[in-house]
């Protein structure tokens, strides 16, 4: 617990994310980040289409305090959306509010989310609204349904480890979902501390919209957990329409092909960008082995 703590808290150390903005992939980052342009990104989500694999792609961004950087950030979203038009990308949207301005400003930032969320709606193109922290959980869900009632290419994500979460899922059973376990590090009178009581949770939330809910997204590397959804969806007759699995980019590529050869819907989560450093940090603090990544790159120079 000691380790993720520590990469958790240098995923939000300001000084060093401005600093890994200088730079390019860095540490073994280009394994699990797709590029740091919207053309490299591109090539990723091409690829991957072509094995039958579909992509909810990130423009990298998060706890943006500067309204100019919380435009350039819908900017460069809104020019993924024509890119994944034109290109005809099997492709949709992931965001985080954090980074079009919920730190500044509510209303600043719904009026950016507003503006994505219609020009995906011209495209047909679904918007996710990932989740973040805590604090910015309930204005998150607050802007997303008010942006569904006019439109209904939104949706969000659960997080198991919310004490909160199946109020949270019978709220949205109506939306597309995204359920996981959760990412950041929060405390006990909010949140699960305990790996068991984390996956019950993430279990049992993930059957509730199986089984009730709009599509779901399944969204872990956990085999057991997919070996039970399995047998979940065999068992209540769930057709595969009605869900997908999701992994991150440059995860368990392997279990990525044989569940899209089964027959199963597969989309990858493709981060891309300069502002790479907070989701790799994350990304090291869910799993220590993933810090092979880190050792590869520093002793092969
Ligand atoms: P873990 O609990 O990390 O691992 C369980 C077991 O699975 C491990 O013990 C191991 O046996 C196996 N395993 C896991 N990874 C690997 C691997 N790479 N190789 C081999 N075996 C492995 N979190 C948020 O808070 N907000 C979000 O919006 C959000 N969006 C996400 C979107 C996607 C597509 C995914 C996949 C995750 C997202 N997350 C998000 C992160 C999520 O909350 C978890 O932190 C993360 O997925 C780790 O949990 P896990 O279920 O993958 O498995």
């Amino acid at each position: 617990m000691a380790l993720r703590d520590f990469f958790i808290s240098l995923s939000e150390n300001q000084a060093l994310s401005n600093a890994a903005h200088q730079y390019g992939l860095k540490l073994g980052a280009q394994s699990v980040v797709a590029g740091t342009s919207l053309e490299e990104a591109i090539t990723s989500i091409r690829k991957l289409n072509e094995q039958g694999i579909s992509c909810t792609v990130d423009s990298l961004g998060e706890f943006v305090s500067d309204e100019g950087e919380a435009v350039k950030a819908k900017e460069e979203i809104l020019a993924l959306i024509e890119a994944i038009h034109l290109e005809e990308l099997d492709a949709h949207i992931s965001l985080k509010p954090s980074q079009l301005g919920l730190d500044i400003d509510i209303d600043f930032c719904y009026d950016n989310l507003r503006d994505i969320v219609e020009r995906a709606y011209e495209y047909g193109i679904f918007v996710n609204f990932d989740m973040e922290d805590y604090k910015r959980l309930q204005p998150s869900f607050d802007m997303l349904e008010e942006l569904a009632k006019s439109f209904d290419n939104v949706g969000t994500v659960i997080q198991a480890y919310f004490h909160r979460a199946k109020d949270d899922a019978e709220q949205f059973k109506d939306y597309r979902l995204r359920i996981v376990k959760g990412a950041y590090k929060e405390p006990e009178e909010v949140a699960y501390q305990d790996k068991l009581d984390i996956d019950i949770n993430f279990i049992e939330l993930i059957e509730y919209h199986l089984a009730h809910g709009h599509f779901t997204s399944i969204a872990t590397h956990d085999h057991n957990i997919i070996k039970h959804v399995k047998y979940f969806v065999e068992q209540y007759d769930i057709p595969k329409e009605k869900f997908e699995f999701q992994m991150l980019y440059g995860f368990r590529k392997d279990l990525q092909l044989e569940l899209a050869r089964e027959g199963y819907q597969v989309c990858v989560y493709v981060p891309y960008g300069k502002d790479w450093y907070g989701y790799f940090m994350r990304r090291l603090a869910e799993r220590p082995q993933n810090i092979s990544l880190v050792t590869k790159q520093v002793f092969n120079k």
